[in-house]
């Protein structure tokens, strides 16, 4: 399997995650343009894509939708809940009703060579889902977006071979900076964002000998900044004495808001 991003953090996303022969993408926003650079720097066209995964109906990850889906035809998978409400998105323009397949949590569905596994994370939108994604031979997730992560989290991402992973927030960062009180708690709050702390013990819970790269995503603009995101969850690793590992053992970046990532091969 490949597994790239093309765009990951609050201003927008879009990862392409696929092998020979089924690709697909999870979120789409970004704009269409972005979408389909970004593709190409690996030789791949937005058409190649068997299927939209989309997590939830934020902006930073639907902004692109309207446009693909006229400019491609492409499937788009989501929750019903998640439908509806891109649905009432005016901005999104018109999308053709033939292209939604209702997606549910827990419940795999194939695409080519693919199978894809929903689940459920808390974070404030309508029925938000992360995905988990693999073939015969190999198995990735992406999850951003979660206020918190419990068993049921650490179960969806355990036996991992790549992953991209929410690290939000440096808590201090966001407590001391401008963002406005009501905003800050809802970052905080159980339905909002992995810190980068949280990140990092929540990584100490899924860590196994097969994983080949971690992406670390989704970062803050105003309340992160990618070496502190890599520091921390490091220093997480580093220090906890229950794991048979050290942060040096892995493949850890920084998954950026503007640049398309390197493009990892499991
Ligand atoms: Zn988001
Ligand atoms: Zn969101």
């Amino acid at each position: 399997m490949d597994f790239f991003s093309i765009a990951s953090g609050s201003s927008g996303n879009c990862i392409c995650v696929g092998d020979d022969s089924t690709h697909v993408m999870i979120d789409a926003g970004i704009s269409g343009k972005r979408i389909e650079a970004g593709m190409n720097k690996y030789n791949y066209t937005t058409a190649d894509m068997a299927g939209l995964l989309i997590t939830h109906e934020h902006s930073d990850h639907v902004s692109g939708l309207g446009v693909i889906s006229r400019k491609y035809h492409i499937p788009i998978y989501a929750t019903a809940a998640t439908i509806r409400a891109i649905r009432s998105q005016k901005s999104l323009g018109n999308i053709d009703d033939t292209l939604f397949h209702v997606i549910y949590p827990d419940q795999d569905f194939t695409l080519g060579s693919l199978t894809i596994h929903p689940f459920h994370i808390s974070h404030d939108a309508a029925d938000p889902v992360a995905y988990r994604i693999e073939n015969i031979r190999s198995k990735v997730a992406v999850c951003t977006d979660l206020g918190y992560y419990d068993d049921y989290i650490i179960d969806n991402l355990t036996g991992l071979d790549a992953m991209l992973l929410e690290a939000n927030h440096d808590i201090h960062m966001l407590e001391v900076g401008s963002y406005p009180y009501q905003l800050k708690q809802r970052i905080l709050s159980d339905h909002g964002h992995l810190s980068n702390e949280a990140s990092g013990q929540l990584l100490c819970k899924v860590l196994n000998d097969n994983i080949k790269h971690i992406f670390l995503g989704h970062l803050s603009h105003e309340n992160n900044y990618p070496d502190l995101a890599y520091e921390t969850v490091n220093l997480e690793i580093n220090m906890d004495g229950s794991i048979p590992y050290k942060g040096k053992d892995f493949d850890i970046t920084v998954a950026s808001r503007t640049d398309v990532s390197q493009r990892v091969i499991i």
